[in-house]
């Protein structure tokens, strides 16, 4: 099964807004099994629409519109789907009440051309709006399924997800399954550079990257006749790639790093306390953001200031005169401090600078050491990272928890 899709909007030509319209519902239709042969744009013209259209109906199965369904003149895709399918327009009622409805709520008066939207091609499958006004429908004629669905993509896209997705379902031969693996500690093109081989042998399941802030993960996608199928066709992949990765992939589908460690720290029933500057409190938000971790972290402090790290931690004068604030003899010590006041089983600090000023040339922006204390050993770990403060202090705190994780692990950290 083909698809094509038609974006409408003269808007598009003219460069004012991009496309994301056919990127999105490309993606969904390849999920899907169904194959895009042809995207096209056409302004709001009623001509060159309808050449556009008829075009499609000869050699795509599917055609999907998205645009034009506005209240205004110049949103002509309906009438001219209609036309070119001989087709009637007629009131349907539910969707006009729906319109109605939707005014009423944003206590706003409906103009009298809202109206027009309510008029769907006779013996269409209406897809009711949840976000807007302009209800979507599915058309089956002859042998082309035609969709028409609103420009705006937040209306676009939870109608599709909703509605044409599920009936989509039913029309591909195929089951799509997937399988989301999220790993932490390699950027895309490394990523890449590991996998490549099973990158380009693999049709079926395919593995698509996608690069998050601070991780990756890598989607492995099989099509065929039932669930069991698929995932016997996943299963050896997933093994070559995490045979590849090793404790890197931290995780499965929707699997947050937090969520991961703390689970760990749980299972293994130690207690773990938290000194931060830079971060000022993101690890322990994280980490509190766990139901159930209260009974193995009791104590996150921020400690912002050299006198607080000396005061509510121990770290030595000498040392901060000497190293600095941001060193790795000042992050262990932290570690440390934390460690032994609280009395948990591992301690974790973390001091860097995360900008936009405060950089010199031997200690730049981005520069963090995250420590990590236990009863018998300290590590530490230096990133230099990139971005603006709130990138530094996120993946910080990724990196932190991570160190934590490999630690639960493999009683080391890296
Ligand atoms: P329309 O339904 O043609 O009136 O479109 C309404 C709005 O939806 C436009 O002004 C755009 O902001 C957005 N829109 C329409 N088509 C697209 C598209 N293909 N990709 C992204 N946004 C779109
Ligand atoms: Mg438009």
């Amino acid at each position: 099964m083909n698809a094509e899709i038609i974006a409408v909007g003269t808007e598009l030509l003219l460069g004012q807004i991009l496309n994301t319209n056919a990127q999105f519902l490309s993606v969904e239709l390849s999920n899907l099994g169904i194959d895009v042969y042809f995207q096209t744009v056409v302004g709001d013209n009623q001509k060159r629409l309808e050449e556009t259209l008829q075009t499609a109906l000869k050699r795509a199965d599917i055609v999907i519109l998205t645009g034009g369904l506005g209240p205004t003149k110049d949103d002509l895709t309906k009438e001219t789907i209609a036309q070119v399918l001989n087709l009637q327009l007629k009131l349907h009622q539910e969707s006009l009440d729906k319109i109605k409805e939707f005014f009423a709520k944003m206590h706003r008066v409906m103009a009298s051309n809202n109206e027009k939207q309510a008029f769907l091609p006779e013996g269409s499958i209406i897809l009711p709006n949840n976000n807007g006004t302009a209800p979507g429908c599915i058309i089956e004629k002859d042998n082309n399924i035609v969709i028409m669905l609103p420009g705006p993509p937040k209306e676009m896209q939870p109608m599709f997800k909703e509605y044409v997705y599920p009936y989509l379902l039913k029309k591909s031969p195929y089951t799509i399954y997937s399988k989301v693996l999220r790993i932490f500690g390699i950027g895309e093109s490394s990523l890449e550079e590991k996998l490549i081989d099973i990158f380009e042998n693999q049709s079926n399941p395919t593995i698509a990257p996608y690069a998050k802030q601070g991780e990756v993960t890598l989607r492995i996608t099989a099509k065929c006749e039932s669930e069991e199928v698929a995932k016997g066709l996943i299963a050896p992949v997933e093994e070559q790639i995490r045979n590849r990765l090793g404790i890197m992939v931290y995780g499965i589908e929707e699997e947050s790093l937090e969520e991961v460690t703390c689970k760990l720290l749980m299972e293994k029933n130690l207690t773990l306390a938290t000194a931060e500057s830079c971060t000022g409190g993101l690890l322990a938000e994280k980490i509190t953001s766990t139901p159930g971790i209260s009974k193995c972290f009791h104590t996150g402090v921020v400690t912002y200031s050299n006198e607080s790290k000396v005061n509510l931690l121990g770290v030595s004068q000498d040392t901060l005169q000497q190293y600095g604030a941001v060193s790795c003899q000042t992050a262990l010590e932290m570690a440390k401090g934390i460690r032994e006041r609280s009395k948990a089983d591992i301690g974790i600090s973390i001091t860097g600078i995360a900008g936009p000023g405060g950089g010199t040339p031997q200690k730049p922006v981005g520069l963090v050491y995250v420590g990590m204390a236990t009863q018998q050993k300290c590590w530490y770990n230096e990133l230099r990272l990139v971005g603006n403060r709130e990138r530094i202090r996120n993946i910080t705190v990724m990196n932190a928890l991570d160190m934590l994780r490999k630690y639960l692990l493999t009683g080391e950290t890296k």
